[in-house]
């Protein structure tokens, strides 16, 4: 099946979809953008991916250049058109092609693109054996809770890590706090069993995942605390884990080389696991 893309208002072929040389997406990073999974046809959590790209567009004052209901349809048409039953929708906004200044221009027209794919089920070792973070050094601006498609400091930081042989970098800010990983969002489990992850502040990225997290938390009765932490207790954590929209929830067994309790992912972590696999696998 050949892919296709919605680019501002048509369906077009993949390979020939396209944007002008002067989008502020391509200039300026001016723009912000949604992953959203499929899995098994249907969306998980659309609701809160939709209500984040209108918060990211209200704090950059682009506007949406289609109605809600209609981005529903679009985004739902190509999920269809490209037989994606597992797999993800990425949705792209931009301020629009306009000569290129810094400041915003009167005239452009936002730029709305929709994509979707088909992945591979993620690995099913990287959950049952969990996966390597390193730590780095948060480099990244001050509003990291706009999803902001300006990413080339969380590209380097990805790249460091697979260099590393490591899944994903988590950002220190220069108090020595964790912020987040490059993609995903860091969790650690302390000694009384509490589940440990940053609040959003403008330093992390709010993350679906880690809010579809929260309530399974509530659900089950286990003990949450929205606070910093240090990579020193992150490494002598009893268990650590990461969320996202693609990695899922997977344990983390090593930062920086350092084993997390004895190497192995806990058990809190394998089972707040299993409950958002069956979250997703619900959407509806
Ligand atoms: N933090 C950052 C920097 C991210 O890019 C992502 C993924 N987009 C996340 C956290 C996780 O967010 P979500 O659970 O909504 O995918």
């Amino acid at each position: 099946m050949s892919r296709i893309a919605y680019v501002s208002g048509a369906y077009v072929p993949h390979r020939r979809a396209a944007v002008h040389i002067e989008d502020r997406g391509y200039q300026f990073a001016d723009g912000v953008y949604e992953v959203i999974a499929v899995v098994g046809g249907h969306l998980v959590d659309e609701e809160p991916h939709l209500r984040r790209l209108h918060r990211s567009l209200g704090e950059l004052r682009i506007p949406l250049p289609i109605g809600d209901a209609a981005l529903r349809i679009v985004i739902r048409e190509v999920v269809r058109r490209n037989g994606v039953d597992t797999g993800i929708v990425y949705l792209q906004v931009t301020r629009g092609a306009a000569p290129r200044e810094h400041a915003f221009p009167k005239a452009a027209k936002p730029a709305l693109i929709v994509t979707s794919r088909a992945t591979r089920p993620p690995d099913p070792r990287l959950g049952d054996d969990g996966i390597a973070v390193i730590t780095i050094p948060d480099i990244r601006w001050k509003r990291c809770d706009i999803k902001s498609i300006a990413l080339v400091s969380n590209v380097l930081g990805k790249q460091q890590a697979r260099e590393a042989g490591a899944y994903e970098a988590w950002q220190v800010d220069r108090d020595g706090w964790i912020t987040e990983g490059t993609s995903t969002n860091a969790w650690i489990v302390t000694e009384d069993a509490t589940v440990v992850t940053r609040a959003a502040d403008n330093a992390i990225l709010n993350g679906v995942t880690r809010r579809a997290v929260f309530d399974i938390i509530a659900r089950e009765g286990y003990r949450l605390v929205e606070r910093p932490f240090t990579v020193v207790e992150a490494k002598a954590a009893r268990e650590a884990f990461l969320t996202s929209t693609t990695a899922d929830l997977l344990p983390v067994v090593r930062i920086d080389g350092v084993p997390v309790a004895d190497g192995k992912p806990g058990p809190l972590s394998r089972k707040l696991r299993a409950a958002y696999l069956a979250h997703a696998a619900a959407a509806a």
